[in-house]
């Protein structure tokens, strides 16, 4: 029944992730949608009591202990190979993960994904047993974190083209100089995967090479930790590398190959991104449509103005359409397809969809959206960054028309 007067969140008593189920069950396996409720247990449980405080108080600890129950679970190496005591499981089952996470804690589920996946899949898929005993099976609990360092203060966008921080060989190992900045998790992690240039003389993308970074390596610093919009909670770093010396163990797949180990893992975390976005929107939407059945003004539910039921429309299926697109790209990963134009498409879509759905709940919660009392702000804030990192929406676009007119040959 709808109220008069102030409704509080808790009042509202929105069951996080009942939409997911009502419109898109016949698009996942009987396992995928079992998995699914299985693991929204886990963050109902673990994840949604400290969700915001993590924000508040900007709660890395809080996140970190999530993390390893995480690791206890299994989640955590969930996508990890079998054969290196991991579930198996493939890129759909990363996403299921990703939507979940995010819908109740961002900050938690960039933490997890920088070091679970963006760190270790290129590590699974290129190094060597040696690398994977040393440098992954630290990091497959939860207890040691790893991190991707690409972007530097020159190097945004054109992360290629403008990357400065290089590598020397020296002995039986390399002597890394330069800055990384913007990297999720730097200034926690136990290990970076960092790109760096180790022959300036040809074509960037033909001089790049992959280490596996320990960051207590002498000459590391964190210069600094930003602060950020959103996603507070997490860490964000700027870091500097001063004749810092490691081994040639540290180097991943061969040298000036890195490139190919950049690009390979690229299409899979975008899909794995977008599904963060929806798991923001989703909750967004839950709060906005509840709450619209509850609100009393001018007499009526002010679902009844059209003004805001059609709002609603609009952002259901918007959701429902990046999931469409999410789904089909982690499909056809899954079955190793090339998917680069579909991977893009999915991440621009759900990031510009997400960022609307979350504007359009928070307008129509009207001035308690604005406030604290409801989650809906810290939504507003976190998913902005979905347009901006991970390949930006400008940048997705580009590379949709490029695979375009590569598919016709021109
Ligand atoms: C919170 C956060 C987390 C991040 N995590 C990581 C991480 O873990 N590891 C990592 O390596 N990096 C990370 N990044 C970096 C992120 O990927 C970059 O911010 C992103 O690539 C954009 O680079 P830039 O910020 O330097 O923007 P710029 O490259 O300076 O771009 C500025 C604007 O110009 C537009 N633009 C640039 N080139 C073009 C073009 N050719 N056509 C059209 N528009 C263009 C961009 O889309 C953007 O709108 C993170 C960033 C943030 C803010």
């Amino acid at each position: 029944m709808p109220k008069e007067g102030h409704i509080s969140f808790e009042e509202l008593k929105v069951d996080f992730g009942y939409s997911t189920f009502e419109g898109s069950l016949f698009l996942y396996t009987e396992e995928e949608n079992k998995f699914r409720q299985e693991f929204r247990k886990f963050v109902k449980k673990e994840v949604e009591p400290v969700a915001d405080r993590i924000d508040r108080e900007e709660n890395f600890d809080l996140i970190h202990e999530i993390l390893k129950k995480m690791g206890k679970a299994g989640y955590y190496s969930l996508a990890f190979p079998k054969e290196i005591g991991g579930g198996g499981k493939g890129l759909v089952y990363r996403t299921i993960m990703g939507e979940e996470l995010t819908a109740i804690s961002y900050a938690t589920a960039v933490t997890y994904g920088a070091s679970a996946a963006l760190y270790a899949m290129p590590i699974i898929k290129f190094g060597t047993k040696e690398q994977h005993e040393k440098f992954l099976k630290p990091i497959m609990h939860g207890e040691k974190l790893g991190a991707i360092a690409m972007t530097e203060p020159g190097a945004g966008c054109d992360v290629v083209g403008g990357m400065r921080c290089s590598a020397k060989k020296s002995g039986d190992g390399y002597i890394i100089n330069g800055e990384k900045r913007f990297i999720t998790n730097g200034s926690k992690a136990d290990y970076l995967l960092l790109y760096v240039i180790t022959n300036p003389n040809v074509k960037p993308n033909e001089g790049i090479s992959a280490f596996i970074f320990p960051t207590n390596t002498e000459g590391f610093k964190v210069i600094k930790d930003y602060e950020l919009m959103g996603r507070r909670g997490s860490k964000n770093s700027h870091l500097a590398f001063k004749d810092c010396w490691v081994p040639d163990i540290c180097l991943l797949g061969q040298e000036n190959k890195g490139f190919n180990i950049l690009m390979s893992g690229l299409d899979g975390e975008r899909v794995f991104a977008a599904s963060q976005y929806m798991g923001i929107a989703r909750s967004a939407f839950e709060i906005a449509l509840k709450y619209s059945a509850e609100r009393m003004q001018f007499k009526r539910a002010i679902r009844e103005f059209e003004g805001v039921s059609f709002k609603l429309a609009e952002m259901y299926s918007l959701l429902e359409a990046s999931r469409l697109l999410d789904l089909r790209a982690a499909r056809m990963i899954d079955a190793d397809r090339r998917a680069t134009k579909e991977a893009a498409i999915a991440k621009f879509f759900a990031a510009d969809a997400a960022v609307k759905i979350c504007s359009e709940a928070l307008q129509i919660l009207g001035g308690i959206g604005y406030t604290k009392e409801y989650p809906i702000e810290r939504y507003y804030r976190d998913v902005k960054i979905g347009q901006i990192s991970a390949g930006s929406s400008e940048i997705m676009r580009f590379l949709t028309q490029r695979e375009l007119f590569r598919e016709i040959g021109l």
